[in-house]
């Protein structure tokens, strides 16, 4: 039967002559074109036997020809590799097109070149599309830029006025005439405290976006750092009525990190334990050494967190329930810093949460202060 035995060059002779959209020109190897098919008649704009004789040169854009790409592709296949050619080439009337396709060299039994052949396919609508995502990208990058500077400038403006408001609290308080003030001037104090701890989260998220925090590094004992930070949190907490437990070994775990920093990282995951626990709840806090890294926890057995939304809790602006978490004063800001400043001392965190109503633990690991790695080691 035929289909067994075809005709194998006739077909392919068909093939080439016949194919539409494949471009197949024969050159010898000194890169002029020796053959092509309907296609490259059809695509070029040249008439068949015109393009016979041609420089595969006369087929490049000018600036290929200046870059002296036509020569280079000739070199490439004739050494026996693929010459991608993914580029625009030129039709007779000077127009462009964007072609995707290769030159091969071809070769008798001796490894002789005896020709070379090129194969390509008009993809300029493809091109368009990459075009296309390529500006879009750059257009996303752009707006990306222009949030980050309105988030700088935002922070900027808004740390502004607060100084001066706690400033007058402060006066109205020293003056003796805080009368029957005194709640408000509370209220004042407190939500102006809030405010600051807000502003603050969204400066330091924009500055360490930019690369402008660095750490200042020094001598830290963690049960003191956790202390001080249980300490901050204390009006909250109370508050709150919850019952907070600090739960450190005997012996001095040392760090070498930035306290401020490290404390900005507690204090933001005590201040989320408080926040979403319903009051009565139970917070603890602890830090123990695990090889060569301290392991600190913040559980809690408040509201729980979604499981879904457990890989995603650590990214800017992630709120589970915005309506809820704006209710309790946040932005979505405080865990991504939590995870930038972790990170940028070399640790890492991670949550875990058995779900709603089952309570959350943040665990923060960072490595020891060298001395005490040694140490640990030795132990
Ligand atoms: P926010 O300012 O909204 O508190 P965060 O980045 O600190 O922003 O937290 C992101 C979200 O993670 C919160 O909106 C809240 O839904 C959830 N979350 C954080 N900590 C806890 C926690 N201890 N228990 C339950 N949910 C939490």
């Amino acid at each position: 039967m035929t289909a067994h035995n075809p005709d194998l060059p006739k077909l392919l002779a068909m093939l080439i002559e016949q194919s539409l959209e494949y471009v197949v020109l024969l050159l010898d190897p000194a890169g002029r074109i020796i053959w092509a098919n309907p296609a490259a008649e059809y695509i070029f704009g040249y008439g068949r036997d015109e393009m016979v004789g041609l420089e595969s040169s006369a087929l490049f854009v000018g600036e290929d020809v200046a870059r002296g790409l036509a020569g280079h592709e000739v070199e490439v296949a004739t050494r026996g590799g693929v010459a991608e050619d993914d580029r625009w080439q030129r039709r007779k009337d000077g127009s462009r097109f964007w072609a995707v396709g290769a030159m091969v060299s071809l070769r008798d039994e001796s490894g002789k070149v005896i020709a070379l052949a090129k194969v390509m396919r008009d993809r300029t609508d493809l091109k368009g599309q990459l075009e296309g995502l390529r500006n879009h990208a750059i257009a996303l990058e752009q707006a990306a830029r222009r949030k980050d500077a309105f988030l700088s400038t935002l922070s900027h403006e808004l740390r502004n006025p607060l100084a001066p408001l706690a400033n007058a609290v402060q006066l109205i308080r020293m003056s003796g005439s805080e009368g029957d003030l005194g709640y408000p001037l509370k209220v004042i104090e407190r939500q102006t405290d809030l405010l600051r701890r807000l502003v603050d989260d969204l400066l330091d998220i924009s500055r360490i976006g930019a690369g402008k925090v660095d750490l200042e590094r020094q001598p830290v004992v963690m049960q003191d750092l956790l202390r001080h930070c249980v300490d901050d949190v204390r009006a909250l907490v109370a508050e709150r009525r919850h019952d907070v437990q600090l739960m450190v070994p005997d012996e001095p775990i040392r760090l070498e990190a930035d306290p401020r920093r490290l404390e900005q990282v507690f204090v933001n995951l005590l201040t989320n334990a408080a926040k979403y626990t319903p009051p009565g709840g139970r917070i603890s806090v602890g830090a123990t050494i695990e090889g060569h890294e301290v392991v600190a926890k913040v559980v809690d057995n408040g509201v729980g967190i979604r499981h879904d939304m457990l890989p995603r809790i650590f990214e800017l602006f992630t709120q589970v329930d915005s309506s809820r978490a704006l209710a309790r004063g946040g932005l979505g800001i405080g865990l991504a810093l939590v995870k930038d400043l972790v990170a940028m001392h070399g640790g890492s965190v991670q949550v875990r949460s058995e779900g709603l109503g089952k309570g959350s633990e943040f665990v923060v690991r960072l490595p020891l202060a060298t001395g005490e790695r040694e140490g640990a080691m030795r132990r």
